[in-house]
């Protein structure tokens, strides 16, 4: 399978006066056809800000991409004019959102806004684009006689679901999902996150899937990235990472799911917080909070090591050369 999406070495700030937020640092990311990518970290890792720099819509200002490519089909998508990202957006890349309401209209009926996003990349009659949003509402499990139904009349879920019509109804290449199923019922989100495998499947979409549960990683994904301070420290196969977690924040995360096996009175939790991203620890940025910080640790900048096929890692307790007090 050939990468989809490579993203090399992003990078993405906000200025404001008085602060630089480095949001994403030398980031490297890549998603092959077909294959679904589970994209994990704390709230304000810089996840949300590497999928709108995909999507190149960046707010600027007071944000602005800083350096990197990101190859989408083999092109570079910084090099693209907005008119040319336009014809990408919806049609090859789409975006679903946490907040169904952040992409629906409250005035529009549901199947209007289908036809909508058909109508930015097609040129059909009225009936066959009619017949185009009805078929997309009953993939998602909506009876096409809600057609003309408006979003406040439907459930979370059903938006969500109408939301997902939206974003497949073009047949796109890639879809990111960010943390699609956050605000809805947890049985809700089950069945969302089922008709979502199933849609990829049938679609053949490659999809990038924000979010902070490793539980829905483990249901849904193929390969996972563990992003922290902006960049990725873990990638690799889900079952390995789950297997054998090796980044001590990685490690951390786990050690922080409620278990039926175990009987803890508390839970891990890893100590400290997130970094201010407009004052970044030196070197690792992880080892003010990392239980095996080294004193190499806080000048040298961990590289991605590959410790096992497939499976990279950016930590110096796994770099030989300092095993071997290089
Ligand atoms: Fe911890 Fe050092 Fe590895 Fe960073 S490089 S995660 S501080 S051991």
């Amino acid at each position: 399978m050939g990468n989809l999406l490579e993203i090399k070495n992003l990078s993405i700030e906000y200025v404001t006066d008085e602060r630089t937020n480095k949001a994403v640092n030398n980031l490297n990311l890549k998603i092959r056809e077909g294959e679904t990518l589970g994209f994990v970290g704390e709230t304000g890792a810089g996840k949300t800000t590497t999928a709108l720099g995909i999507m190149r819509l960046v707010p600027n200002p007071p944000g602005r991409i800083v350096s990197g490519e990101i190859y989408f089909e083999g092109e570079n998508l910084l090099e693209k004019t907005e008119k040319e990202m336009r014809e990408i957006r919806g049609n090859k890349i789409s975006m679903i959102f946490q907040d169904p309401m952040t992409s629906l209209n409250p005035i529009m009926t549901v199947g209007e806004q289908i036809e909508e996003v058909i109508k930015l990349h097609e040129d059909l009659p009225k009936d066959e684009l009619r017949k185009r949003a009805e078929a997309m509402l009953e993939t998602v499990g909506i009876r096409k006689e809600r057609f003309d139904n408006y979003p406040h009349e439907f459930s979370g879920g059903m938006k969500q679901r109408v939301v997902i019509a939206m974003g497949l109804a073009c047949n796109p290449k890639l879809i990111i999902a960010d943390e699609p199923t956050t605000a809805l019922d947890v049985t809700i989100q089950a069945q969302v996150l089922e008709l979502m495998k199933e849609l990829k499947i049938k679609f053949n979409t490659s999809m990038l899937l924000i979010t902070h549960d490793l539980g829905v990683v483990a249901e849904t994904c193929d390969y996972v990235a563990i992003m922290y301070a902006g960049s990725v420290v873990e990638y690799g196969n889900v079952e390995r990472i789950y297997n054998n977690p090796l980044h001590p924040y990685t490690i951390g995360l786990f050690n922080s799911i409620p278990s039926l096996d175990e009987d803890k009175d508390k839970l891990d939790v890893i100590p400290g917080s997130p970094p201010d991203p407009s004052n970044l620890p030196t070197g690792c940025k992880f080892h003010p909070r990392c239980i095996n910080c080294m004193e190499i640790c806080k000048k040298r900048v961990p590289e991605p090591i590959e410790v096992e096929e497939g499976h990279f890692v950016s930590c110096l307790l796994y770099d030989k050369g300092i095993k071997e007090g290089k």
